[in-house]
Parts: structure tokens; sequence; C-alpha cells
């Protein structure tokens, strides 16, 4: 049997199907993979990222941000496989996305339920009381050369994602790592699975009893792990299995 009826099946025999996406499903939509060869941070110094460089520069760090991120990623469209987990979502196969991406690309897909381990880049947060704000209210500081600063405290703002150095948001950990224990099926898309604490995911999930699904270009550090493994582009493969589901669930419906 094929791939990819053999994963959908799976995805429509599932209970609870929980995905972890990385990297790996945004160079779809042109954004560099991070760490890979023609990644960010072949391009800038991830020291300058590091939350002690923030604190002891917020400005540059702030117009960095700007700059060098947020412009060259904001205008990004999803791909099909961030539109095939959003009508996975719809139709309540995939209960939830746990994703590493900054880039608010499930959001724009129409994903709803999604836990973004390393936050979202069109959100500013306050140091000192954790309130977030639109991101380009910030910009329109730094702009004028000041450091963002919350209204309701006065702390510094920061943008809203997670720095070299930081600790990931210890809400999203939780529920990340809860629905990892819950799921029957995990998924992960787009992710070599070399960083932690999101490469815990679908051990947890595995040691729960979860079937593991790993769909990502190149190896993994879970390959040996995974019940199937797919060494192919997501957005190639994931929307032929988002199309089979489909295909599925209408002659299933055909029948009654
Ligand atoms: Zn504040």
């Amino acid at each position: 049997m094929d791939l990819i009826k053999q994963i959908a099946e799976k995805l429509i025999k599932s209970s609870f199907a929980v995905v972890l996406t990385g990297a790996g499903i945004s160079t779809g939509s042109g954004i560099p993979d991070f760490r890979g060869p023609q990644g960010i941070w072949k391009v800038l110094d991830p020291n300058l990222f590091h939350i002690s460089h923030f604190y002891s520069d917020p400005l540059n760090t702030w117009k960095l941000f700007m700059n060098e991120m947020y412009e060259k990623i904001k205008d990004s469209k999803p791909n099909r496989a961030h539109y095939s987990l959003a009508r996975l979502e719809e139709l309540n196969i995939i209960k939830a996305v746990i994703t590493q991406n900054i880039d608010n690309l499930h959001e724009k897909a129409g994903s709803k339920n999604v836990i973004e381990l390393h936050g979202n880049m069109k959100y500013a947060i306050c140091t000192q009381c954790y309130r977030k704000y639109d991101i380009e209210n910030a910009f329109n500081d730094v702009k004028q050369n000041k450091i963002p600063i919350c209204p309701y405290c006065g702390g510094i703002l920061k943008p809203d994602v997670v720095f070299f150095g930081e600790p990931l948001p210890e809400k999203e950990i939780r529920q990340a790592f809860d629905l990892a224990s819950k799921s029957d099926l995990f998924l992960v898309l787009g992710s070599s699975l070399s960083v932690s604490p999101a490469n815990q995911l679908p051990i947890i999930a595995k040691s729960n009893g979860a079937e593991l699904i790993i769909i990502n270009m190149g190896e993994t550090e879970l390959d040996y792990y995974a019940d199937i493994k797919v060494d192919e582009k997501v957005e190639e493969v994931f929307p032929k299995i988002c199309k089979k589901v489909e295909e599925m669930i209408a002659s299933l419906s055909s029948c009654n």
C-alpha cells in the first residue's frame, strides 16, 4: 500500500492527531530554514539574538529584528501544506498544531488551535508584565530611535519570539506536552528534531502509545523511532495526503 494512502488511513482512524511543525514547512513559502545551509543564521550572527544582547542593547536588537527578520518574513504566504493542516483541523481530524515557527503562517492559513513554542513575530511582549501588543506599534517607536515601552507598567518591550538563552514560554510548553501525551497519532512535518524540548514531544507521544509519522526532507534525529518516515518536501507530500483523506471520507459517506 502506498504511503500517502497509509498515512491518510491512519489520520482518519485516529481519535487525537497532533502535529508538530518546524522550519521545513515554511521553506515552501520562501522562508529560509534558520539553521540550514541558506539559513538566516548563516547571514546573521545568532549572538545578536541572544537575550543578553537584547538587554545590553535593546534598541539595536529591535532594529535588527525589524529589518533583518520581520521585514523579510512578514509578506510570506502560507503554502499548500499550511492550508492542508487547516483543512484537516476543520474536518476535526487534526486536533492541534504545535509549531517551532514564528512566521504566523498557520494562522494565516486558518488553523485555529496553534501552540507556538517560539512565539509569534506579530507581537511585542512586555518583559515585566508579559502583556502583548501589536508589533507594528513597537516598530513606530524603534523607527524614532526609541526603545518600545509597555504603556501599562513601563517595562521594556521585546519581540514576542524566543531569543537564544531564553526559556520557552511555560504555558505553551505545558500545552504541547499535554497534547503529545494525549495523542494517538503524532505527525512531525518539516523538522529535523534537533532542538530540545520540541524533539521530546514525539518521544512522549510514542511512550503513551501514539504512532509517529515523520515527513521531512532529510534525516531527523528520531527517524529510527518513526512508524513511517517520508523523506520528501512537506509542501509536496502533505497536500496529497490531505486530498486522499477527503476522498476517503467522501467515499465512506456515499456508502451510508
Ligand atoms: Zn508591562
